[in-house]
């Protein structure tokens, strides 16, 4: 006989995506197992940290984690992207990423659950689940034993070897990564960046005294050439990485980098998580952030129905915020590579430069949303910059109405940690459709717009309600979005 273990919500995966769901959770008075296969620390790629992930460690309340060690913070920039001269940012100017070392980091985030009350099993492998007229049953592997774990949930976070390929849909070009050190001593103490013909290049000191530079370029490049030549090829066009290629690096690592969506990313209260489903094309260095903001979006779903029972709802908040994420990141990632200096001529640039979305095995329904929304009209670009003083008074007598284009819609909020239905508006100049400004509901407001004529009088109007300053500031954003527009003469 096994031993047997019940718990609400069993996580397969310490990386980012599930430590942070466990922290979420428990702190929501949820009772959470997680096995992980490995010991830790083990080595893990993505240490270069994006600005954003500071907020998601105090809302943890973990970001003493990121000061606890001897990571990397106020690192300055040199890239060489949209021209072929160097521009320099400084650690101001990009905000406050850090780079850490993730076996480290990924090992203290798990210490910290499993001293707020986490079940942990470790190294535990997950092998299989059957599903139970009460939820999830799974067998784990841990040395010659094995155990079951009975839960209502199963959050499988187990990063990209966590599904096959023919449960994702591509979202990019695959790509090559091609890595290695060298003594930090040898390189500038700043983060490189740079775009050469063949693919691009990054480059940064890390915690233990190393310089890790790494080559992102297409696949057909390998063939027919050893992995270190190709590194040493790409690394030969390159200005600001000659030092590394004079040096030559050994024990080069290299892996496909595939970034995709998983298909059925919500099965039954199976929930894939982080990389287990959708990962990011690493231009943009926020996997782990995107993964961990992801994992507090699915944690609201899944206490959303361990309190109210709500699953329709919780699902499609699940879902829309995977949908918005991966279209998004994969819009601006895309506008991101038309912007390098090597330009269409060269495929890994043309290719790159348009947003891209494959052809799955099987068509879910999840993935006809998701195409759906890669082919939706694109929000207005950056809001204008205007003198508010000015702009008040020349709107103020314009006599204007509401977009005939603008719908009102019923979509799941946050309200005290679960789902509530509020009503949202959703326009094709906004990305996605919205119930909230400044925290101020948006659709009364609206209502009360409608049987209003002038800018001026709806200002006025939603001055009895907010601050002017507030209602100002929200009248021209729905103006800047022409969700209010002038009356046609
Ligand atoms: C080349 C490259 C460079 C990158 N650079 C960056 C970067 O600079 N910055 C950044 O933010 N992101 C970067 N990323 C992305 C980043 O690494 C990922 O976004 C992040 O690791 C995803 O976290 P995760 O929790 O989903 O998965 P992981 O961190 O992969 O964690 C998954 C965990 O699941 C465990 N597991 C797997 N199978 C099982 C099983 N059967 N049973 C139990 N446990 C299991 C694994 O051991 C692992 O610990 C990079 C990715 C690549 C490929």
């Amino acid at each position: 006989m096994t031993p047997q273990h019940t718990t609400d919500v069993l996580i397969i995966g310490a990386g980012p995506a599930g430590t942070c769901a466990a922290l979420r959770l428990l702190s929501l008075g949820h009772k959470v197992a997680l096995t992980e296969s490995e010991p830790f620390p083990r080595p893990q790629i993505g240490e270069s940290l994006s600005p954003g992930i500071r907020n998601i460690f105090d809302y943890l309340e973990a970001s003493h984690l990121l000061n606890q060690r001897n990571y990397l913070h106020q690192l300055n920039a040199q890239v060489i992207w949209d021209t072929t001269a160097v521009q320099t940012f400084s650690a101001a100017q990009r905000g406050p990423g850090i780079m850490v070392d993730r076996g480290l980091l990924d090992k203290d985030l798990l210490s910290l659950a499993v001293e707020r009350g986490l079940q942990l099993y470790q190294p535990a492998r997950f092998e299989s689940c059957r599903q139970t007229d009460t939820g999830w049953q799974s067998q784990l592997r841990q040395e010659t034993q094995l155990l079951t774990i009975n839960s209502r949930f199963i959050l499988d976070a187990r990063g990209r070897r966590g599904n096959s390929m023919q449960d994702r849909v591509l979202t990019a070009p695959p790509t090559v990564a091609i890595w290695g050190h060298l003594p930090a001593h040898l390189m500038p103490g700043d983060t490189l960046i740079e775009a050469t013909k063949k693919g691009w290049i990054w480059g940064s000191p890390t915690p233990d005294r190393q310089f890790r530079t790494i080559t992102f370029i297409d696949p057909k490049e390998l063939k027919g050439n050893t992995v270190s030549l190709t590194f040493s090829n790409v690394l030969s066009e390159s200005r600001l990485f000659q030092v590394v290629r004079n040096n030559g690096i050994q024990d080069l690592q290299t892996c496909t980098v595939f970034t995709y969506a998983h298909t059925s990313p919500w099965q039954d209260n199976y929930l894939r998580l982080g990389e287990a489903a959708f990962s990011l094309d690493p231009l943009s260095s926020t996997g782990v952030e995107k993964a961990m903001r992801f994992s507090l979006q699915a944690v609201i779903a899944i206490n959303t129905i361990l309190k109210t029972g709500q699953t329709n709802l919780a699902q499609a908040f699940y879902e829309d915020n995977m949908i918005t994420s991966v279209s998004s990141h994969t819009h601006w990632t895309s506008n991101y590579y038309a912007q390098a200096w090597p330009g269409q001529e060269h495929a890994f640039w043309r290719e790159r430069s348009v947003p891209f979305i494959g052809q799955p095995d099987t068509a879910t329904a999840f993935y006809n949303r998701l195409k759906d929304k890669f082919a939706a009209p694109k929000e207005k670009g950056p809001d204008r910059q205007i003198n508010v003083q000015q702009e008040l008074q020349r709107l103020w007598h314009e006599q204007v109405r509401l977009s005939p284009a603008l719908i009102f819609r019923e979509t799941p909020c946050v309200v005290d940690d679960i789902l509530q239905l509020r009503t949202a508006i959703q326009h094709p100049n906004l990305e996605r459709e919205i119930a909230y400004l400044e925290t101020v509901e948006i659709s009364p407001l609206l209502s009360m717009a409608h049987n209003i004529t002038t800018f001026g009088d709806i200002v006025q109007e939603w001055s009895r309600l907010l601050p002017f300053e507030q209602a100002v500031r929200i009248a021209f954003f729905l103006w800047d979005k022409d969700i209010l527009c002038e009356t046609a003469s």
